[in-house]
């Protein structure tokens, strides 16, 4: 039987949202929603909503609302009622927070608990620059500098680097978590959901932070 929890993922770009949102999908049996996945997905199937998402996610800037909003509540509202989720990367400013509450209000299906994967800006610019990520299954991985990337070794997929994983963009999407994304977590401080992960520690540490977090 799937698990019930529904958890919202929250950090910087880099944090190592991806990674820790598989674990905790396959560990508590939740649906991943991801929206930077669902955008990369559109994009790679070249459908309207991907080509009009790349335009913005190259630049490092977030998609608007009008279109973020409507896909991703679609998506979430069609997983079945009594089932739980991993939300990793929406909501992504305080007006989506606000109609992703309304939506789940709706179906009384509210959010148990947001993890804040708390990570410094030195080492995000410094892992994303070496970031990789499967073609196929999305996993991500950390290569230095100067290695070629190996095959994924969940589906031996190729490995590549996100356009915006590139040096103009990194900072750019720093910029826009402090400015745009921060202000959400004091919408769900104030409804007493938050936890604060340290996100300095190996994957496995903070796995365990945020199940004890759970
Ligand atoms: P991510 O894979 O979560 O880092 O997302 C990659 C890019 O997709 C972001 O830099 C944004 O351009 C876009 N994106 C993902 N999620 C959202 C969101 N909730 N709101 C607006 N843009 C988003």
């Amino acid at each position: 039987m799937a698990g019930s929890l529904r958890i919202v993922l929250f950090g910087p770009p880099g944090a190592g949202k991806g990674t820790q949102a598989q674990l905790l999908a396959e560990r508590y049996e939740l649906a991943h929603v991801s929206s930077g996945d669902i955008f990369r997905h559109n994009l790679r199937q070249g459908t309207p909503l991907g080509l009009r998402a790349k335009e913005y996610m190259d630049r490092g800037v977030l998609v608007p609302d009008e279109v973020v909003i409507d896909i991703m509540l679609d998506k979430i509202m069609s997983i079945p009622a009594d089932d739980g989720f991993i939300l990793d990367g929406f909501p992504r400013n305080t007006r989506q927070a606000g109609e992703l509450e309304a939506a789940l209000t709706t179906r009384a299906r509210n959010i148990d608990r947001v993890a804040h994967i708390d990570v410094p800006e030195d080492e995000l610019t410094r892992r994303l620059g070496g970031r990789y990520v499967c073609r196929d299954c999305q996993a991500p991985y950390t290569i230095a500098d100067g290695t070629d990337a190996p095959p994924c070794q969940r589906c031996n997929g190729e490995l590549y680097q996100r356009d915006d994983d590139r040096p103009e963009a990194v900072q750019k999407r720093i910029d826009v978590y402090r400015e745009e994304t921060l202000p959400v977590l004091d919408f769900y401080r104030q409804r007493g959901l938050l936890s604060d992960i340290p996100g300095k520690d190996t994957v496995e540490g903070v796995f365990q932070s945020i199940v004890a977090a759970l």
